[in-house]
C-alpha cells in the first residue's frame, strides 16, 4: 500500500471503495490494468449497510422497463461472478436462490400486489400467486392472517457484507493497491475544471496526486463532492437514507425462514432477508434527509411492528445491530456509468436501490470502457450525458 501523500501512478486510479469501486478494481486488475483505489474508509458506505437482496423482479415498478432489463442483465451474470470471487479467496458469499415470497396483510395490500405482479409478468417475468395456505406451506411461520402472496423464483440474495470482504481480497490479491485517502478532484491537463485536455489523475485530500490517464469515480452517494467532474453531474447524485435492522436467532433455535419475505403490511413495505448463519436483515426506511445516518427509535418501531405482523416470531430474534446508510440516488432512479466530460473520466455511481445487484454487471460494463470496449447494450440508456454531461471521446 503506498502511504498517504506519496505520488504514485497507475493505469486507472478509483474513488470509492465501495462494492461498486472495488469490483471495478478486481476485474480492472484482472484484465491487466495497473489499478489504485482510494477511500478514506471501508465499511461507512451503503455496501455494509444494504440488506443483499438480488432483485430485479420484486424491485420492477412501472415505469422502469431500461432499469428492469440492467437488473436482469446484472441477476445474470451474478452467480458465475460469485463463484470467481468464492474460488479466487476460498470464502462463500452466501448466494442465495430459494426466491423471495411476497405477502400482502390485507386485502387492500393483495390488491397492490396483483397490480404489480400483472405487470411484471407483462415483462416476462416469473410469478406464481399463492393463498394464504400456499404461503405458510413455503414459510410455515408466517401468520395466517397473511391475505395472499406472490413467489418470485428470480429473486435472489447475498450476504453483502461477505461479498465486500471478498471483493476486497480478491482485489488485493490481482495486484490493486489502496489508498486510504480521499479524492478531492480529478485532475486534467487543461485544468481543474475539466473543460479541456484529457484526465491526467487525481488530488488527494491529504495532499499527493496520483497520475493516471483512466480515473473512475465510483464513490455512492458522496461522487458529486469530486472536483473535476462536469457541472452537470455535481448534484445528480443524491443520498437517500436507509435504516435497517439485523436480527440473529438465539443459540440452538432452527432457521424462522427459508425465502426473502418482502412484505406489505396496510400500506407498508417491510422486507426479511435470511441469511445461512443465521442472520435475518429486516428493512429498510426510505427517507430524503440529506447525508443523515442517525438510527431512530420510529424507524425501529415501525420495522419491528410490520416485521412482526407478518412474522411474530420475529419476537424471539436477538437485536443484533440496528444501522443507516445512504443509497446513491439519481432522477430517474437508474445508475450513472460511462464516459463523461474530459477524456479518461469514467463515472459508476448512482446505483441507488440495486447496487449490490448490479455491480458484477457494473464491473463487466466499466472494465469494457476502460479496455476500448463496448458495454452490453442493456448500458446505453444509463450514461452520464441523460444529465447533459457531454460523453468523453474515445
Ligand atoms: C438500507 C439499504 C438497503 C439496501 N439494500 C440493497 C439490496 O438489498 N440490494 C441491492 O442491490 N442494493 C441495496 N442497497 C443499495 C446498495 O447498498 C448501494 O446501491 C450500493 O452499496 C452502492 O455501492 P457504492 O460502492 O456505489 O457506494 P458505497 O457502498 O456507499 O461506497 C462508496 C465509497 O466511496 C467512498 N468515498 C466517498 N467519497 C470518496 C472520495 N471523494 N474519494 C474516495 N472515496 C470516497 C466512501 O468512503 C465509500 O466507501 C441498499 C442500500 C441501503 C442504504
Amino acid at each position: 500500500m503506498p502511504a498517504k501523500g506519496v505520488a504514485v501512478t497507475a493505469d486507472v486510479v478509483i474513488a470509492g471503495g465501495g462494492v461498486i469501486g472495488t469490483a471495478i478494481a478486481w476485474r480492472a486488475a484482472a484484465a491487466g490494468l495497473d489499478v489504485v483505489l482510494a477511500d478514506p474508509a471501508h465499511g461507512d458506505g451503503a455496501s455494509l449497510v444494504a440488506a443483499g437482496m438480488l432483485a430485479p423482479v420484486s424491485e420492477a415498478l412501472f415505469g422502469e422497463g431500461a432499469l428492469l432489463r440492467v437488473n436482469l442483465l446484472a441477476l445474470a451474470r451474478f452467480p458465475s461472478f460469485a463463484a470467481e470471487l468464492e474460488q479466487v479467496t476460498g470464502h462463500r458469499v452466501g448466494l442465495r436462490r430459494e426466491g423471495t415470497l411476497a405477502v400482502a396483510y390485507d386485502a387492500g395490500d393483495y390488491a397492490a400486489l396483483m397490480r404489480l405482479t400483472a405487470f411484471r409478468r407483462l415483462a416476462g417475468l416469473e410469478a406464481e400467486e399463492l393463498d394464504s395456505r400456499a404461503c405458510r406451506k413455503l414459510e410455515s411461520f408466517l401468520t395466517p392472517d397473511v391475505h395472499g402472496g406472490v413467489l418470485f423464483p428470480g429473486d435472489w440474495s447475498v450476504d453483502n457484507r461477505r461479498y465486500a470482504a471478498a471483493l476486497r481480497e480478491a482485489a488485493a490479491a490481482a495486484g490493486v493497491r489502496v489508498v486510504r485517502d480521499r479524492v478531492a478532484a480529478v485532475l486534467t491537463a487543461g485544468g481543474a475544471d475539466g473543460a479541456d485536455g484529457r484526465v491526467r489523475g487525481v488530488a488527494l485530500a491529504e495532499g499527493g496526486e496520483i497520475g493516471a490517464a483512466q480515473v473512475v469515480v465510483a464513490a455512492g452517494s458522496w461522487s458529486g463532492a469530486v472536483d473535476g467532474l462536469p457541472a452537470a453531474l455535481r448534484s445528480v447524485v443524491r443520498p437517500v437514507k436507509g435504516q435497517l435492522l439485523r436480527l440473529r436467532h438465539p443459540d440452538g433455535m432452527p432457521p424462522v425462514l427459508t425465502h426473502t419475505i418482502r412484505a406489505t403490511v396496510r400500506g407498508a413495505d417491510v422486507y426479511l432477508v435470511p441469511r445461512a448463519d443465521g442472520e435475518v436483515v429486516v428493512g429498510a426506511t426510505q427517507e430524503e434527509r440529506g447525508p443523515d445516518l442517525t438510527v431512530t427509535a420510529g424507524a425501529v418501531h415501525d420495522l419491528l411492528h410490520d416485521a412482526m405482523s407478518v412474522l411474530p416470531v420475529t419476537s424471539e430474534l436477538i437485536l443484533a445491530e440496528t444501522c443507516a446508510g445512504l443509497r446513491p440516488g439519481t432522477p430517474d432512479n437508474g445508475p450513472i456509468v460511462g464516459e463523461a466530460g474530459p477524456g479518461g473520466l469514467l463515472l459508476a455511481t448512482g446505483h441507488y436501490r440495486n447496487g449490490i445487484l448490479m455491480s458484477a454487471a457494473t464491473a463487466d460494463a466499466a472494465v469494457a470502457c476502460l479496455t476500448g470496449q463496448a458495454p452490453a447494450p442493456e448500458w446505453e440508456p444509463f450514461g452520464p450525458g441523460r444529465f447533459g454531461a457531454g460523453e468523453a471521446a474515445r
